[in-house]
């Protein structure tokens, strides 16, 4: 497993199919055959960031 957006293996997981990445801060959550996209804003909220990834990039290997 490594972060779809950088490429780091610095991830801690949160939950089970859910991870985040200390290098570049979004959060990857499995959802059925894909990873979910997001990042985490200052104030907590969740920006979605699907639309920035092609779905090859976001398919769970
Ligand atoms: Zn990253």
């Amino acid at each position: 497993m490594q972060c779809i957006n950088c490429q780091s293996k610095n991830l801690g997981e949160i939950a089970p199919g859910h991870y985040y990445c200390w290098n570049c801060f979004i959060e990857m959550r499995k959802q059925q055959e894909f990873y979910h996209i997001h990042e985490v804003d200052l104030d907590g909220s969740l920006l979605p960031l699907n639309d920035l990834f092609s779905e090859d990039e976001r398919r769970v290997q």
